[in-house]
């Protein structure tokens, strides 16, 4: 089972179905009164934490306590760290402070961006007459394709992420020892929590816990406040850097044919044409789950497009020179095949699965179709197949049960006029 970063706090759902709607997946189902999030279908894309008005819906991440079992400890943060402190406050300030806060060691995800970087555009050469191909680094986008566009897997560039690298590196780095080395993300994201522990296309995360950046800001901002000294600890370039915001991809392969787009509905809309095979002008496309990239997380604080323009600054100032390489094509490389997750499949039984279909049909027929979600489904579609997988009963359906009692009430009143006599008086 998927094991997933975002969860419901029952208490403050108020079961008012916003979220529903929102779900590229339709993964969420409001019952009794409270939202309830269907693991398999969940991206962790973040989306339904957005729209709660409640703040009913949270990301989870690791608590920094987690560091207290590892003798060396070393903090890997994502390159959207970075719009966390005005342009003005330098990267090797950002990663003291990191420091300061009980890390022994730091390596930069935007290093390992770069190499991504590098590799993506020799991929690119050799595969110069297939494509469109589709970035690896959102994991929100690579389970996406899974579950709802898996006849677009092969066209995703088989590549692990800037995160897994950086933590391969790092651990190296540190003498490789599993165990009395522990390796920390520092994320904006709640994808990156599930992907170390659900890494389909490799066999087991380098990534020891994922601290959201939210949970040490403040702790962060106040450092680098203070009167610490700061440490040359800097490597990457904006290239790198870059990564942390939309477009920061795609703008650092340098190369024409590139798209980026970010927010999970544009990126359907995109997905959906490519399948249809609308669109072929382009040779790498950049899929961000969040609104405005990483920089959008749900595990920031900062606006992000305020911190798109601080990553953008960094960019400028820091240059596009890159810094040394590691490792080769095949070191990034998934080692294995990206699984599709059909979550729409009935029944492992074709049989079963075509009468369960054809049930499904009939009871969606018998419904209004209006996706009016009053059910606690987010379409019409959806309850039909919750009623046929035995989640649902057809009279939640608001029109449904006004029919039914309408015909009890008429069958009452009919029933009112065949009484014998006798009992049709009070004496
Ligand atoms: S948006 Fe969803 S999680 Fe939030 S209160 Fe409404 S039903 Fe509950
Ligand atoms: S995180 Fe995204 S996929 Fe998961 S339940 Fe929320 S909206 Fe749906």
């Amino acid at each position: 089972m998927y094991e997933q970063s975002v969860q419901l706090i029952k208490e403050k759902c108020i079961g008012c179905t916003n979220c529903i709607k929102r779900c590229p997946t339709e993964a969420i189902r409001v019952q009794n009164g409270k939202a309830l999030i269907i693991s398999d279908r969940c991206l962790d894309c973040g989306e339904c934490i957005r729209v709660c008005q409640s703040n009913a819906k949270i990301a989870i991440s690791d608590p920094i306590s987690i560091t207290d079992s590892y003798d060396y400890k070393i903090a890997i943060p994502a390159p959207s760290l970075y719009g966390i402190a005005d342009s003005h406050v330098s990267t090797d300030r950002i990663l003291t402070g990191l420091k300061h806060l009980g890390f022994d060691d730091v390596f930069e995800v935007a290093s390992a961006a770069e190499i991504i970087t590098k590799r993506t555009n020799e991929f690119l050469e050799m595969n110069e007459k297939d494509g469109p191909f589709i970035s690896s680094s959102c994991p929100a986008v690579v389970r996406l394709v899974q579950v709802r566009f898996p006849s677009l897997i092969d066209q995703i560039i088989p590549f692990i992420s800037p995160m897994e690298l950086a933590a391969r590196i790092a651990r190296k780095r540190a003498g490789d020892d599993k165990g009395k080395v522990g390796v920390f993300f520092i994320s904006p994201c709640a994808a990156k929590f599930s992907e170390i522990r659900n890494p389909h296309h490799f066999e087991e995360s380098q990534v020891d816990g994922v601290i959201g950046i939210k949970d040490i800001q403040v702790l962060l901002q106040r450092l680098i406040k203070s009167d610490m000294e700061t440490e040359k600890l800097a490597v990457a370039s904006g290239v790198g850097v870059g990564w942390g915001r939309i477009d920061g991809e795609a703008r650092a392969l340098a190369s024409d044919g590139v798209i980026s787009v970010d927010g999970i509905s544009n990126i359907i809309s995109l997905l959906e044409e490519l399948e249809n095979g609308k669109i072929d002008q382009f040779r790498f496309i950049e899929l961000m789950a969040c609104p405005g990239g990483c920089v959008g997380g749900p595990m920031t604080l900062v606006n992000p497009y305020v911190a798109k323009s601080i990553i953008q600054d960094r960019w400028d100032e820091t240059g596009s020179e890159v810094c040394g390489d590691c490792g080769t094509l095949n070191d990034i490389r998934w080692t294995e095949e990206l699984p599709s997750c059909n979550f729409m499949k009935l029944d492992d039984n074709y049989e079963k699965a075509m009468q369960m279909l054809q049930r499904l049909e009939l009871i969606e027929k018998s419904l209004p179709g209006i996706d009016c979600g009053s059910c606690g489904a987010p379409s019409c579609h959806a309850f039909a197949e919750d009623i046929v997988r035995g989640r649902a009963v057809i009279t939640s359906c608001i029109f449904v049960l006004r029919k039914k009692i309408r015909q009890l009430t008429d069958e009452m009143i009919k029933l009112e006029d065949v009484l014998p006599y006798r009992l049709d008086k009070d004496e």
